[in-house]
């Protein structure tokens, strides 16, 4: 931040239009750095030379760094090597892959499940499997970046709701149009924690003959009795709710993702899914290390029960000490300031009492909505919150 980028009179024209660009990044407030993580311990990590408390990761269970799921890659780097060597159409498909896939399948209820290399390439893949040109892809507007890319990347015509509009939703189904209709949603809104109507959403798309596609990636592990997810939470089965996507690189704290459903379903994805057919597996060893994870997040219910109580724990204690709170009640916790340079302020402020927390900006949230995207994980405990809640009450923009 805040280092001016070079003019260089001499620079190619290409290269001045993309400095050109990047400036007005800064100027908004948009520009992005990265910075580089040295280690992670539980719910500390290290980031260019000091600790912090991680609030930003997705590793809801606190089973990336689990010693089990560790040893499950080590012994599956032992017998297939680092590398799926090609794709699974080609040669990649390995047995740790065709496992995890059974498992993920009799996990979330469904006949079938297709091991993806990213939930961006599944989005994409169910995209470039399914959707025709004259097809209608409904969204919510607080969607993930990659559903939104996978109805433009497929041409078909997309439309979009304002985030939990069942009204809005059910004009737009109402109308006639040729081809398919597909309504695609989050399950868990990844910017805000709220959880899209998907019984309303369900029941809307059986009356209209509309085909829903669920994301799930923040659900799964995290709601429902044994953590299978938002669907299995509310009782919706294939029936309902025919196409589900989660990732393995969240709650299950290690990489990759996946989509479930019927046999015809699944085997449509393999024959057409271009995502699927022209990209390299993951590494068999990593499908090892999902498959371990998965073992735990079902066995060890204990994970999904202390993140619940932190979720109360961190909610009240917010409401006792005014800091703005949001409508969530998953371990996604975010507090909305406003504007980018404020919650980029905020969030320097509580780097520097070591709590690791991120600002995000438009255009990953809606203008004027920047926030702090707070996740809770197994990991922490209520002393790890506190902490954080009472460097929160020390920044006057956070306490309303
Ligand atoms: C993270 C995420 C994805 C992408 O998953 P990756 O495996 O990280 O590519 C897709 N959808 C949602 C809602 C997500 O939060």
């Amino acid at each position: 931040m805040g280092t001016t980028l070079n003019r260089d009179a001499n620079a190619p024209a290409f290269d001045a239009a993309l400095l050109a660009g990047l400036q007005h990044l800064k100027e908004h407030y948009q520009y992005r750095t990265r910075r580089v993580k040295e280690a992670a311990e539980g719910p500390e990590i290290e980031v260019e030379g000091r600790r912090y408390i991680d609030f930003s990761s997705n590793d809801y269970l606190g089973l990336s760094g689990d010693p089990r799921v560790v040893t499950a890659f080590r012994r599956g780097l032992g017998r297939y090597g680092a590398g799926a060597g090609a794709s699974h159409l080609v040669s990649g498909h390995c047995q740790p892959h065709h496992a995890l896939e059974l498992e993920l399948a009799a996990f979330t209820d469904r006949p079938r499940a297709l091991l993806f290399s990213t939930g961006y390439l599944a989005n994409l893949g169910i995209a470039s499997a399914l959707f025709r040109r004259n097809d209608t892809v409904i969204q919510d507007r607080a969607n993930h970046a990659s559903l939104v890319d996978a109805a433009i990347f497929a041409r078909a015509r997309l439309v979009r709701y304002p985030n939990r509009n069942i009204g809005a939703l059910e004009r737009l189904l109402s109308k006639g149009r040729g081809g398919r209709t597909y309504v695609v949603t989050d399950a868990v809104f990844s910017m805000d924690g709220g959880l899209a109507p998907l019984v309303k959403i369900a029941a809307l798309c059986a009356r209209h003959e509309a085909v829903l596609v669920v994301d799930d990636a923040h659900g799964f592990g995290v709601l429902g009795a044994d953590g299978a997810g938002a669907l299995n939470q509310l009782g919706l089965g294939l029936g309902e709710a025919p196409i589900l996507m989660a990732t393995c690189g969240k709650a299950l704290g290690v990489f990759g993702a996946f989509v479930a459903g019927s046999e015809p379903l699944i085997e449509t994805l393999i024959q057409r899914a271009r995502s699927y057919i022209y990209t390299t597996a993951i590494p068999p060893a990593m499908a090892e290390a999902v498959r371990e994870s998965l073992a735990l997040l079902r066995r060890e219910g204990w994970r999904r029960t202390h993140l619940q109580t932190l979720i109360k724990h961190f909610r009240a204690g917010a409401r006792r000490l005014g800091v703005k709170l949001g409508d969530s009640h998953t371990p996604i916790q975010p507090i909305v300031l406003g504007h980018s340079r404020t919650t980029l302020g905020v969030a320097a402020l509580l780097r520097r009492n070591g709590y690791y927390v991120v600002a995000f900006r438009p255009p990953t949230v809606p203008k004027g909505t920047a926030r702090l995207r707070i996740t809770l994980t197994a990991n922490h405990t209520p002393a790890h919150i506190d902490g954080l809640l009472a460097a929160l009450t020390e920044i006057p923009c956070a306490v309303s």
